[in-house]
């Protein structure tokens, strides 16, 4: 992980976030695992069953409560944030209410263990407890330049592995999707990521379940091959689907496809400014229900990506959210004939001022393969 530890990145977060607090009359805003804390300090928490809580006050220097085990990891920046490491036998939660203090209301991120929640609330009864995602997250979900230039990295490394994919380079006939798996995981590493995050190999009816855990089927000449997998590189997280069918290409197959390709490809142009992210999955959905498919596409059109590969902004119909410069999400329809067959097609797309840029650049064809 090698997210920037540059104090003038977090100092900004940190300025915009308390000028969200006082919008929305938060005293303290405090987050403990997740990715918020990371993108706020520039250190990730172990999700572990010792209590770490960034506490930002709105008038006041932030503080990082730690355990001491922990507090040599922390890239310490003493303009951002005090450290405060807490020993064994402390009890680190009457620590976080001396912290925290007599604020009214307390914003709380999402990824705080329920155990510590628990026992803040009883020793700060009276305060207001509201969710830290309606401050963090408008800032998150807007990706500046040098965070769009790492998804970008991210996003080439695993167009890579699908051109190699395309290429035949990855051997498919005769293994089991599990082998399959590895193999992507392993080359998700070789191209630059520091972590596999998902490696989904599906092949003929099995890609008709969308979250298929690759098994023990063997694939077979004559099926189509569903491969949706990335990583995450210097913090930001890479995601990509292509199938690719072993032999010729069927008609009802061929068809279906082509259904897909003009549905992503319409996802992916309605990324403009100002355009909802609701607007953005009728797009892709409206091809594929003209073309006969609608009952097939069972799942939103696409999630933000970031530090997290799931993330706000949700493009699903319902979402009003308006697109804005920075936000960066995927496009990803699929169609999933059950019993049969299943297909998906995913980008990674930023909406930027001149229109929508799409990260992956890999071949959008079902390509014929034997390999
Ligand atoms: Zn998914
Ligand atoms: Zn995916
Ligand atoms: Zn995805």
């Amino acid at each position: 992980m090698n997210i920037t530890h540059d104090p003038a990145v977090f100092k900004s977060r940190l300025a915009r976030v308390r000028q969200l607090m006082s919008e929305k009359n938060v005293d303290t805003l405090i987050l403990s695992v997740g990715h918020d804390l990371p993108y706020l300090t520039g250190y990730q928490a172990m999700p572990l069953e010792r209590l770490t809580l960034l506490v930002v006050p709105r008038d006041a220097m932030a503080s990082m409560l730690i355990p001491r085990l922990e507090a040599p990891r922390v890239v310490d920046m003493p303009s951002v944030f005090t450290l405060v490491p807490w020993n064994e036998t402390d009890d680190p939660v009457a620590i976080a209410s001396r912290l925290i203090g007599s604020a009214n209301t307390i914003a709380v991120g999402d990824q705080m263990w329920a155990r510590f929640l628990v026992e803040l609330l009883a020793h700060l009864p009276r305060a207001r407890y509201v969710r830290a995602v309606d401050i963090v997250g408008p800032l998150r979900r807007v990706k500046d330049a040098a965070e769009i230039a790492a998804l970008q990295r991210a996003s080439t490394a695993v167009d890579r592995i699908a051109a190699q994919l395309h290429a035949g380079d990855i051997p498919l006939i005769g293994r089991t999707e599990a082998q399959v798996s590895a193999e992507l995981s392993a080359r998700i590493i070789a191209e630059g990521h520091d972590k596999v995050n998902f490696a989904i190999v599906a092949a003929g009816e099995n890609a008709a379940s969308p979250h298929h855990h690759a098994g023990p089927r063997v694939i077979r000449e004559g099926e189509i091959v569903l491969c949706d997998f990335g990583g995450t590189m210097a913090g930001y997280c890479s995601d990509i689907t292509r199938c690719v069918h072993l032999g010729d290409v069927p008609p009802d197959i061929a068809e279906a496809y082509e259904a897909l390709q003009r549905a992503q490809a319409a996802g992916v142009a309605a990324g403009r400014i100002g355009v909802s992210c609701e607007s953005v999955d009728a797009r892709t959905r409206e091809v594929i229900d003209a073309a006969g498919y609608g009952e097939f596409f069972v799942h939103r059109t696409g999630h933000g990506i970031g530090m997290e590969e799931h993330e706000d902004p949700y493009i699903v119909q319902g979402n009003t959210t308006l697109l804005e410069a920075g936000h960066a999400y995927s496009v990803e329809p699929g169609i999933y004939v059950p019993g049969r067959w299943g297909m998906r097609l995913e980008d990674i797309v930023v909406a930027t001022e001149s229109g929508p840029l799409s990260l992956n650049n890999t071949s959008h064809d079902l390509l014929s393969v034997i390999a």
